[in-house]
């Protein structure tokens, strides 16, 4: 096992890790930037290192300064977390050159599933059922416009080297076709220095559907059920639950076991999450998330199963302590993501949190690195906490996060915590009625 991890991350999921480590024993070193000097997971972490100023690219990102601040404090290993160097190959790479065990899957699984015409490649190969689309990339227009024919209009262009959900444009008819496509090369090509796209057949009311799994990277691999994830903003995931309104166990089983043998032949090694769109009873991958994802205690709440524990043990060789026969899913359980953001404008919202009182009680988990006194510093994401129940039926879920919200406490400045209040009033949320357009249609409605 290891001896020392260093954290390289802020925020909520560095002190999830945190937790992960000191419950193995192991000790942690936090980094930070200049702007995040006063952050939880340093003055909880046993050791930190400051590595940069506060833009990412200068300390979140800055490889050189992470392996001095492992070279400094004799950590044997990093946990990326999520989003910054979580999904980065070549890190990866860096660190096993370092003798630093990166605590992620093998880097070949990070590249091809950070490449979307690759990882659709990929996992068309292993059997996963795909989105109708272009087989790979797309360079003419003409091209493009048979590949739109064949499989109908509409059509979604999507950047290869996609993320954030930037550089997706919806083309309804052959007319718009040529303008979405420079539309999303040129978005593309802005927010990834790569302006390769493709296309596929747009869903018109799917749900997102996730399933979680974990490998020993040597071919033994469970998945631990699904996440839906369909209430989005722009793309970005507001609030997910376990299990799905929309499936049943056998659905479960099914895509779960599709997606598992997939990895068992693949030889995943860690946590990891496919993404599919699901309409009409069938699943159509879009994607592989190769690292913890936000909204993983989702699945803990349900399984018991402590997923950053188990990725930390796996990255040190050990094999998985369990396997699909023992995995049981019990009860329900919701997330919402609380950021610092105007509830209505969803204008980012960031300065010192005045006062500060967290919801608790039965079945309630507040997974967040803020305190009261606390400067959200506006460098980074908004995410304040996740606030996460768990009930033995979806509808005590449901009332049980409507109690914490009504308990969940934040002055100084503007969340979104009234804006689950108000969700959580909806039927269609109640009756667990929704697609991934429903939040913005809501939205579009709430706000005319
Ligand atoms: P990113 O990596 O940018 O997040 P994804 O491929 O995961 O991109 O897609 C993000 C979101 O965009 C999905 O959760 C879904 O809401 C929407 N989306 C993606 N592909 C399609 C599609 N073919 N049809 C309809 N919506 C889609």
């Amino acid at each position: 096992m290891f001896h020392k991890i260093l954290i390289a991350n802020r925020g909520e999921i560095a002190l999830r890790i945190l937790r992960a480590a000191k419950e193995l024993g192991i000790e942690t070193v936090a980094v930070h930037s200049t702007a995040d000097r006063d952050a939880m997971h340093v003055r909880l972490a046993d050791e930190s290192v400051c590595i940069g100023p506060p833009p990412a690219r200068d300390s979140y990102l800055n490889i050189p300064a992470l392996l001095s601040a492992c070279e400094i404090t004799g950590a044997d290993a990093i946990h990326p977390g999520y989003g910054f160097l979580s999904e980065n190959a070549r890190f990866a790479e860096i660190c096993g050159e370092h003798n630093i065990v990166f605590i992620g899957p093998k880097a070949e699984h990070i590249r091809i599933m950070g490449d979307k015409i690759e990882a659709k490649r990929t996992a068309r190969r292993l059997g996963i059922p795909c989105v109708p689309g272009s087989d790979g990339g797309l360079t003419d227009d003409v091209e493009a416009m048979r590949v739109a024919n064949e499989i109908g209009f509409p059509v979604l262009v999507k950047a290869a080297a996609g993320g954030g959900g930037r550089g997706m444009k919806v083309a309804r008819t052959g007319a718009d076709l040529s303008e979405a496509l420079s539309m999303a090369r040129s978005e593309a090509k802005a927010a990834f220095g790569d302006d390769a796209v493709y296309l596929e057949k747009y869903l018109e009311k799917p749900r997102h559907i996730e399933i979680q799994v974990l490998g020993d990277g040597r071919g033994k691999a469970v998945h631990l059920g699904e996440r839906d994830c369909s209430l989005q903003r722009r793309h970005q995931k507001v609030l997910e639950e376990s299990p799905s309104p929309a499936l049943d166990d056998k659905q479960r089983a099914d895509i779960g076991e599709i997606v598992a043998n997939a990895m068992r032949e693949l030889k995943y090694l860690g946590v990891g999450t496919v993404e599919f769109l699901y309409e009409n009873g069938r699943f159509f991958f879009i994607e592989m998330n190769t690292r913890i994802q936000v909204e993983h205690p989702v699945t803990e709440m349900i399984t018991g199963i402590d997923l950053v524990n188990e990725q930390i043990r796996i990255a040190a060789g050990l094999p998985l302590t369990f396997a699909q026969k023992d995995v049981k899913f019990s009860g329900h359980a919701i997330e919402c993501r609380v950021n610092a953001e105007h509830p209505e404008t969803f204008r980012p919202s960031p300065g010192r949190i005045a006062y500060y009182h967290p919801p608790g009680g039965l079945g309630v988990r507040v997974d967040s690195a803020v305190y009261q006194g606390y400067n959200i510093p506006p460098n980074y994401d908004s995410l304040v906490g996740k606030l996460i129940v768990h009930g033995r039926t979806r509808n005590e879920a449901l009332m049980r996060l409507r109690r914490a919200l009504d308990e969940f406490i934040v002055e100084g400045v503007d969340t979104t915590i009234p804006l689950f209040q108000k969700l959580l009033r909806e039927p269609d949320i109640q009756n667990g009625d929704y697609d991934i357009h429903w939040l913005e249609r809501w939205l579009a409605r709430e706000n005319a």
